[in-house]
C-alpha cells in the first residue's frame, strides 16, 4: 500500500542523489512550495559541502553518503549545529530509502549504485519517483514485480518517460500502440562518421539543449542515454521494443508522443528543462506552479524528426539487442556502458572506443534467463571486470 501523505497538503521526501543535477532541481521545487513537500532523507556520494549547505537549509532527519570518511568529513562541517543522523554506504542509502517518515522516494542516484535502494524503497510501499534509469535496465523484470507485488507506483522522473505517461493517462490499454521517443540527438547529429575519430572530451561534454550531469551527457553523445531508455520504456509500460521508434527532435521540445490504433498521436511537450517531469511525479495527480514558462513556438519555428543514423550511433542497436535476447544482457550493457564511459571522463579511452568495449564485452556474455538479482548482479560484476581489463590494454596501447 501506497502510504497516504500526512497531510492533503503536504508529501515528505527522500532524496537519494540530492547533490546531484536531477536533486538539485528537485530541492529547488522543494522551496518553491515548502506548504506542499517537506524533506525527511537526503544522500550525495561525495559532495559534503553542498550537501552541508542542503542540510542547513532543508533539515532532513537523516542523511547518507558514500563512505566512513565522507560522513566524518560532514559531520565536522556542521560542527555544533543540529546535525541529522548520518549514515554512510549501500546500508545508509537503503535506510534512507526506507526511512518511515518519507511518503515519497526520489532515485536519483547516478548508475548502478541506485537499485538496492529502489528495491528497499519500493519493498517499505513508498511512492516512488523514478529517475535513476539503470535501475530498470539491470533489474527491471525484478524492480517491476516487486512494485505490483507492493502495490507502488513507479512515477518516471526522465523527462521522455514522464511525458509517455502523460500521454497515456486517459486512454484504454488496448488501444494503445506506439511510444515515439524523442532524443535530441546531442553533439555530433549533424557530425560526420569520419572525424568521430577525432572527437574530444570537451566535444562530448557540450550538450546542444539539455544541462546534466557528466555521465548522462555523454551517454546524450553516444545516444546510449536513448538506449536506455528504450529498455526503460520497455520494462515501466510493459511493452515490446517493436512498439517504439525513437526519432532524433534537435529542439527537444516534443518529450515524446504516443500513438493509438486509429492514427492518433499525443504528444507532451515543454521547454527541455527537467523541474517539470519532477514536479510532476512529485505532485501527481497534480501540478504545482513553476517558473519554467512554456516553449516560445513562434521564435522556434519548426519543429523537425528524422530517423537516428545507427552507423554513427551504434547504441542504439546495442540496446535492441539486449531488449530482444534479455536475461542478463541488458545488466552486461549498462555496466560495460558505465565502465567506459568513466574511462573516456578519465582520457584513458577515445570515443569511439566507447562502442567497441560495450560490443566487444556484450558478445563475451554467457547470458542467463530470468535471472535472480544475484544472477543480475554477477553480471554486472563480470561486465565491469572484462570492460576493465579490455580498457587497460587499450590505455597501455596508447
Ligand atoms: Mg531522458
Amino acid at each position: 500500500m501506497i502510504p497516504e501523505p500526512k497531510s492533503q497538503s503536504e508529501k515528505s521526501l527522500a532524496i537519494l542523489g540530492s547533490t546531484g543535477s536531477i536533486g538539485t532541481s528537485a530541492l529547488k521545487i522543494v522551496r518553491m512550495h515548502p506548504e506542499r513537500f517537506n524533506v525527511e532523507a537526503l544522500t550525495g556520494a561525495n559532495n559534503v559541502a553542498l550537501l552541508a549547505d542542503q542540510i542547513r537549509e532543508f533539515k532532513p532527519a537523516v542523511v547518507a553518503v558514500l563512505d566512513a570518511a565522507k560522513a566524518d568529513e560532514l559531520s565536522l562541517l556542521l560542527k555544533d549545529e543540529q546535525k541529522p543522523e548520518i549514515l554512510y554506504g549501500e546500508a545508509g542509502f537503503v535506510a534512507a530509502a526506507q526511512w518511515a517518515d518519507a511518503d515519497m522516494v526520489l532515485l536519483a542516484m547516478v548508475g548502478a549504485a541506485g537499485l538496492a535502494p529502489a528495491l528497499a524503497a519500493i519493498d517499505a510501499g513508498k511512492e516512488i519517483a523514478l529517475a535513476n534509469k539503470e535501475t530498470l535496465v539491470m533489474a527491471g523484470d525484478l524492480v517491476m514485480a516487486k512494485a505490483k507485488e507492493k502495490g507502488v507506483e513507479i512515477l518516471p522522473v526522465d523527462s521522455e518517460h514522464s511525458a509517455i505517461f502523460q500521454c497515456m493517462r486517459g486512454s484504454r490499454r488496448r488501444d494503445f500502440r506506439r511510444i515515439f521517443l524523442t532524443a535530441s540527438g546531442g553533439p555530433f547529429r549533424s557530425r560526420s562518421l569520419d572525424t568521430f575519430g577525432e572527437i574530444t572530451l570537451a566535444d562530448a561534454l557540450n550538450h546542444p539543449t539539455w544541462d546534466m550531469g557528466a555521465k548522462i551527457t555523454i551517454d546524450s553523445a553516444t545516444l546510449m542515454n536513448k538506449g536506455l531508455e528504450v529498455v526503460e520504456a520497455v520494462q515501466l509500460f510493459g511493452i515490446t521494443h517493436e512498439q517504439i521508434e525513437v526519432l532524433v527532435h534537435p529542439q527537444s521540445i516534443v518529450h515524446s508522443m504516443v500513438g493509438f490504433r486509429d492514427g492518433g498521436v499525443i504528444a507532451q511537450m515543454g521547454v527541455p528543462d527537467m523541474m517539470e517531469a519532477i514536479a510532476y511525479a512529485f505532485a501527481f495527480p497534480g501540478r504545482v506552479d513553476l517558473d519554467t514558462g512554456f516553449p516560445d513556438f513562434a521564435a522556434i519555428g519548426n519543429l523537425t524528426f528524422e530517423a537516428p543514423d545507427t552507423r554513427k550511433f551504434p547504441s542504439l542497436e546495442f540496446a535492441f539487442e539486449a531488449c530482444r535476447r534479455k536475461g542478463t544482457l541488458p545488466a552486461v550493457m549498462n555496466a560495460a556502458n558505465e565502465i567506459a564511459v568513466a574511462a573516456f571522463l578519465a582520457e584513458r579511452i577515445r570515443f569511439l572506443d566507447i562502442f567497441t568495449m560495450i560490443s566487444e564485452v556484450m558478445g563475451r556474455h554467457t547470458r542467463i534467463d530470468n535471472p535472480e538479482l544475484s544472477g543480475i548482479i554477477e553480471a554486472d560484476t563480470w561486465a565491469r571486470e572484462t570492460t576493465e581489463s579490455l580498457i587497460s590494454r587499450i590505455s597501455n596501447r596508447n
